[in-house]
């Protein structure tokens, strides 16, 4: 296979255009109701890690062509992106990636968001490598919350996963920097591969009950078309409730807000809660108000599209704050996204955009 071809950068559709005088502002709502909440934006497609379930070494190897630097949004496309997203509802930004902590400045971009959209839910989702150094300066930045993704304890089966030989404990060390730096409580991301690492689903629990920090333990997801995904690998997030209850009694307590993604269980003793995020088993389509864009400047309206919108080429060619909004208005009220009700061994072979590209 030729991995130049595989980790592609779609083809951009073309945009819709808005009826006469609709569109402008105000926020949007799909044909079923689903409205624009939630933000991702993607700051580079490069990682410092090859988690062999993301960006497998093989693919994404030492010749691998990432985007070129001029390709990449500037902070300014950015901000000014997200001010127009405002305008269709948005109420929470993601920075992610690729690993968002490589692109140079990040602090400076946190702090550019945190002033033009007073008030805004700003997180950033990290694999912890560069958190330790940077967790101060990206709290005083303006920087709300932070997820840190850490898929096993064990230091051999991490270090296996991450595949450039990563250590646990620098990972554990980041997540006490992050909340000493005002970023508690840290949500802590655990992808579960069944046969990889299961059977650090207890010790990942135990670890990080009454320590204040969430653990969130995400079904092994079909995206991209790198990964060899199989669904003999996802454990069920039904599988993993039922064997953290058998150690400490769980009971189910409601979403933070509508459209959140992870189910909440807390212990009944009062130590702590745990997500966890059934896209494979318990599709959230229905209530998914995220919108994605990817390093490029595209806008994606789901994790699983094949293709997305080319909104850097609007703002590069002069196109007005209004006009820009009026595209996404369209785009947004057209959305008809709904993969994960329609999941498929065959629609997993489908050719997806890859998750260190549009943004985890
Ligand atoms: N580099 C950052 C990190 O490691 O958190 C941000 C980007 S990463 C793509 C975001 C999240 O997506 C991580 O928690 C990662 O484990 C998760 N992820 C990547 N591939 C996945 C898959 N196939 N299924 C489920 N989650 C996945």
């Amino acid at each position: 296979m030729n991995s130049k071809v595989i980790a592609i950068t779609p083809a951009p559709r073309g945009l819709p255009m808005p009826p006469h005088g609709e569109g402008a502002s105000g926020p949007a709502r799909d044909p079923r109701g689903r409205g624009l909440r939630d933000l991702r934006i993607s700051v580079t497609d490069r990682c410092n890690f090859r988690c062999v379930y993301c960006m497998p070494k093989d693919v994404f190897a030492d010749d691998y062509a990432f985007l070129p630097h001029g390709e990449l949004l500037s902070f300014e496309e950015i901000v000014r992106l997200a001010r127009i997203f405002r305008g269709h509802g948005i109420e929470k930004i993601r920075l992610t990636g690729g690993e968002p902590l490589l692109r140079k400045n990040i602090e400076e971009l946190v702090r550019q968001l945190a002033t033009a959209l007073p008030g805004i839910d700003l997180t950033l989702t990290t694999n912890g490598s560069a958190l330790k150094a940077k967790a101060r300066a990206l709290r005083e930045a303006g920087l709300n919350r932070i997820t840190v993704s850490l898929d096993a304890l064990d230091d051999g089966i991490f270090r296996a996963m991450n595949d450039v030989d990563f250590p646990v404990a620098k990972v554990l060390e980041a997540i006490d920097a992050a909340a000493e730096a005002g970023l508690a409580p840290v949500k802590v991301n655990m992808v579960v591969k069944r046969g990889t690492n299961d059977r650090e689903v207890l010790a990942m629990a135990k670890r990080f009950r009454g320590t204040g920090h969430i653990v969130r333990f995400i079904e092994y997801m079909d995206v991209g078309s790198t990964n060899g995904w199989r669904m003999d690998d996802v454990v069920p997030s039904a599988e993993i409730v039922a064997m953290i209850g058998r150690e400490f009694a769980l009971e189910p307590i409601g979403a933070n807000h509508p459209g959140e993604v992870a189910e909440r269980w807390r212990y009944a003793d009062g130590q702590g809660e745990i997500g966890v995020i059934s896209s494979v088993t318990q599709a959230f389509c229905a209530s998914c108000n995220r919108a994605r864009l990817s390093t490029d400047g595209q806008l994606f309206t789901c994790l699983f599209a094949e293709q997305g919108y080319d909104l850097k080429s609007m703002i590069r060619s002069g196109r007005t704050d209004a006009e820009v909004s009026a595209a996404i208005g369209a785009i947004w009220r057209q959305r008809a996204d709904n993969y994960s009700e329609v999941r498929t061994a065959e629609t997993a072979r489908e050719r997806k955009v890859e998750m260190s590209f549009i943004g985890g």
